[in-house]
């Protein structure tokens, strides 16, 4: 499974994740954030479906 859109390209990004609890032991991991995937059948201009992984952003502007 790809962690790219089709359309725009969006990729996974990083980020910090801080503990909130109170704990000894706080620190800061580098975590990731992908984007919202979604699989759809797309249609081109000759007609093809072809399934493909499109972030739901870039699905609000398709339909
Ligand atoms: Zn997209």
């Amino acid at each position: 499974m790809p962690k790219t859109c089709s359309i725009c390209g969006k990729d996974k990004l990083k980020g910090n994740k801080i503990a909130h609890s109170r704990s000894h032991v706080s620190g800061r991991t580098i975590r990731t954030f992908k984007p919202n995937l979604q699989k759809v059948r797309l249609e081109d201009e000759n007609g093809t479906v072809t399934t493909q992984y499109v972030c739901t952003k870039c699905l609000k502007k398709v339909n």
